[in-house]
């Protein structure tokens, strides 16, 4: 029997972890995130005995955020590949320097959890205990992003972590096709009750939209996350042939460099450098001539919420002739979604360093959504499992990374078509 318990993103998008115990016991963790929201940010804690790997699935805060924690008191080899443990690295830094929240590890235990990494390629087979194997698949959500396959007392367990199999411009798609045959599947289920539009057009319209508002005389924020979703749009607007200007800014500017140095996790690095070498990076001093000039200004968060582009919005809300593009998703009470549901952003906080002042503001400029999203929509997460191929006997499914009503969507879908198909709360455990 092989254990496996859920010890967080169970019913929500958050604090992703999965512990995976075999009959002598011997255990591996994969994934161990965070959550930004609630008093409980952290996955469950486990027993620690006879630990023997630790393994990520990509970079995202919300599926590496906690991994220190685990090291604090534990040396075991920890598995992930070399873009992966770079981002990763950035966004810990990044969220123990600007949090609030009293996070239960520091930078000590993240600069020990470096020493323990090791580099994992994808599609080899690694031996972490007795009759314990796990390999990565590549996963087409971010670059590095990979699903693992754990073999364990003659099981095969395949673990999605987040999945994209449609086109976009940044990484190549996955496949299940060529995933082997398994006993049990633990999937995200993200946006299981969307489909997103028709990516092509989305696409043509959106840099359609920018290259007439740059022609006349306007500027075009782009609020964006800075794994991804930045050089995403970067590429779009390299596609569609954009001549104007285009100013990166924030968190986007050190990950769009790194990016360059692993062109093995990008769809096409040709492409990526001429769409990079196009670009420019701002200092502080270079965001008062980006205020001033037209062009296209991709700056974290991307909801809004702070970073850089915060030092913009004022500006372009008051003028008719620009535009806001959000590309990613707005989770309610953002100032993102603020802005796309009532046409208006609000700043309660002052906020520090001199951005500005708090502030409500109704939007002259235009403003507009398109979902460059890089998880699989409703209709390719189901394309996904059915291109899977279970064992005689097994039929095992886990919905979790969704909210509730999307991995109990999922779920009871998966149970009616003769799948042992659950939604997991937290802290369950299941024999397979
Ligand atoms: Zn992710
Ligand atoms: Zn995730």
């Amino acid at each position: 029997m092989v254990k496996i318990t859920f010890l967080g993103g169970c019913r929500e998008v958050g604090r992703s972890g999965v512990l995976i115990e075999s009959k002598n016991q011997e255990k591996c963790i994969i994934d161990y995130g965070i959550r930004f929201r609630g008093k409980e940010r952290l996955p469950l804690d486990f027993d620690y005995n006879n630990l023997k790997a630790v393994a990520l699935t990509h970079c995202h805060i919300d599926h590496s955020g906690a991994l220190p924690f685990i090291f604090k008191n534990n040396s075991v080899p920890f598995f992930t590949n070399a873009v992966s443990l770079e981002i990763t690295e950035i966004l810990i830094r990044d969220m123990i320097r600007i949090s609030n929240y009293a996070y239960p590890f520091g930078l000590k235990d993240l600069n020990k959890m470096m020493q323990y990494t090791r580099f994992l390629e994808n599609g080899v087979r690694q031996k972490i205990g007795k009759d314990f194997y796990i390999s990565f698949i590549n996963a087409g959500h971010i670059p590095g992003s990979v699903s693992i396959l754990i073999e364990v007392d003659n099981k095969i367990i395949l673990y999605t972590g987040d999945i994209n199999n449609q086109i976009t411009n940044l990484v190549n798609p996955t496949s299940s096709s060529f995933i082997p045959e398994i006993d049990a599947l633990i999937t995200e289920s993200t946006y299981v009750l969307r489909n997103h539009p028709g990516r092509e057009d989305l696409e043509k319209n959106f840099a359609e939209k920018i290259i007439d508002i740059t022609e006349n005389d306007g500027k075009v924020l782009i609020p964006a996350f800075g794994v991804a979703r930045s050089q995403e749009a970067l590429l779009i607007l390299q596609k569609y042939g954009y001549k104007g200007k285009i100013f990166i800014d924030g968190l986007a500017r050190k990950i769009s460099t790194l990016l360059l140095n692993f062109p093995e996790s990008l769809k096409n690095i040709k492409m990526y450098r001429k769409a990079l070498n196009n670009a420019q990076f701002l200092s502080r001093k270079g965001r008062n001539i980006a205020k001033r000039s037209n062009g296209v200004i991709i700056a974290p968060s991307g909801m809004l919420r702070g970073g850089p582009s915060k030092f913009f919005v004022e500006s372009i809300l008051n003028d008719p002739k620009s535009a806001i593009y959000l590309i990613g998703y707005q989770v309610e009470g953002s100032p993102g979604r603020s802005l796309l549901d009532k046409g208006i952003i609000e700043f309660k906080e002052k906020f520090r360093r001199g951005y500005m002042e708090a502030f409500k503001i109704e939007a002259k400029c235009d403003y507009d959504y398109f979902d460059f999203s890089s998880h699989a929509d409703g209709a390719h997460i189901r394309q996904y499992i059915e291109d899977l191929r279970f064992r005689d006997g097994s039929n095992f499914i886990f919905c979790i990374h969704g909210d509730k009503e999307a991995t109990t969507t999922l779920a009871n879908e998966m149970a009616k078509k003769s799948y042992s198909s659950v939604a997991p709360e937290i802290g369950e455990v299941y024999k397979i």
